[in-house]
């Protein structure tokens, strides 16, 4: 992801949605990390909160309130989420509920979607899209064959494939893992009664549902898009936001199921840095400032603006493209589309997709450097920001 054709940018400062490379060129930002920072860069209530805390020591390996009060704060957004664990990342997130859904069910096949990426886990690093998939190659070295063994995909948005996996696996599958809106094909939101299906298809065959939030947790709506979509899933897990800029992801589920973690349970799960303080710090602050109210109408409309306005300039320029767009994240595909799987959106045309993204850099506009990656709108940018960016996007495509 970083490599960017093999000419990665070297950044020595971020503030509010701007960027500023070692070089000194200044850039509109729409990566933003990756998505964790919906408010911005260095963001004064998260600097503010994230000194405080430093001051007091980095790490105890113990609980602290902070971390209390961090899950307080995710159950009262997300309130299936009735116990959480902390830990370090997304990939850790998403490997811990792997082995909770195994624990809970008692089986070990796991099914997953084309294109859909949960981390470097070696059990879903079996079709991952993103980084994987712009580099063509779906699977990594160095995987044990029987991890990817259990582990069976279907096409996103594709229930009735779901359906057939479950009818020739009955009863072995642990769990379905799922971004809820795909993101790491390209944005590609789920189908009118696809999310449902899942969850009727795994409650009738006693495997969990795992929505992968990680990315749209407090992006597309502050509940996540189980709140958006009103779909609930068994365990969630987060990451990016939660940590407002630090390392941190979590995973929760209902008191039940989380009973399986030690030590209530027999799952063991640990880490040596999870929940620190100065971590828990940053997501309290970042999560308290999305609760204010019309936090999320702004990030809508944000996100409507830009993906509009980029979609008017691109069929201005008579290139085919289409715009898919969810609260806080979107994708131009260079491809006239629909695109609603890792299938259609393979039909991008990237050659050009990557000529635009080098020629929006030499704008000043930092767009995800990959065609299966999400603009990260914040609320850091302002309208200007936005005219700013679509005029770039103008000269870049007549370039
Ligand atoms: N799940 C999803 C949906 C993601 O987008 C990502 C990262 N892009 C991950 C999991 C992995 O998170 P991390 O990079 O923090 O390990």
């Amino acid at each position: 992801w970083r490599s960017v054709g093999g000419q990665p940018l070297f950044f020595a400062r971020g503030s509010g949605c701007r960027l500023w490379d070692v070089d000194g060129n200044e850039f509109i930002d729409y990566v933003g990390s990756w998505g964790p920072l919906i408010l911005g860069h260095a963001d004064p209530r998260v600097l503010d909160a994230v000194n405080k805390a430093v001051s007091r020591g980095t790490s105890y390996g113990a609980p602290t309130e902070y971390e209390v009060r961090m899950a307080a704060l995710v159950h009262e957004f997300m309130p299936a989420i009735e116990m959480v664990r902390f830990v370090n990342s997304g990939t850790e997130a998403t490997m811990s509920a792997l082995r909770l859904a195994r624990a809970h069910t008692g089986r070990h096949m796991i099914l997953k979607f084309d294109g859909g990426y949960h981390g470097h886990e070696d059990a879903l690093l079996v079709k991952a899209g993103s980084g994987a998939a712009a580099h063509g190659i779906p699977d990594s070295a160095g995987i044990h064959p029987d991890y990817a063994a259990s582990t069976l995909v279907a096409p996103y948005n594709g229930l009735e494939a779901v359906e057939a996996l479950f009818r020739a696996n009955k009863g072995k599958i642990a769990a379905v893992i799922v971004e809820p809106v795909a993101g790491n094909m390209g944005v590609v939101p789920p189908g009118a009664g696809f999310l449902q299906g899942l969850r009727d298809i795994t409650r009738r065959d006693g495997a969990l549902l795992i929505f992968d939030e990680v990315m749209t947790g407090f992006r597309v709506h502050p509940g996540g898009a189980q709140a958006l979509y009103g779909v609930s899933p068994d365990v969630t897990c987060l990451g990016k936001i939660v940590g407002g800029g630090f390392p941190v992801g979590a995973y929760g589920a209902s008191r039940e199921i989380m009973q399986n973690v030690a030590p209530l349970g027999a799952m063991y799960q640990a880490g040596t840095l999870s929940g620190n303080p100065v971590a828990m710090a940053a997501g309290i602050a970042t999560l308290e400032a999305l609760k204010r109210p019309g936090v999320y109408e702004r990030l809508a409309q944000v996100t409507e603006r830009l993906a509009d306005g980029l979609a008017e300039a691109f069929r201005e320029a008579e290139v085919p493209a289409t715009v898919n767009r969810v609260c806080g994240m979107f994708t131009v595909f260079f491809t006239r589309g629909p695109v609603t799987d890792m299938e259609s959106a393979g039909k991008s045309d990237r050659q050009s997709f990557a000529k635009f993204f080098h020629a929006m850099v030499e704008e000043g506009v930092y767009p995800p450097p990959s065609q299966f990656e999400a603009w990260f709108p914040s609320l850091a940018h302002a309208d200007a920001d936005i005219e700013a960016t679509v005029s770039a996007a103008r000269r870049a495509l007549k370039k």
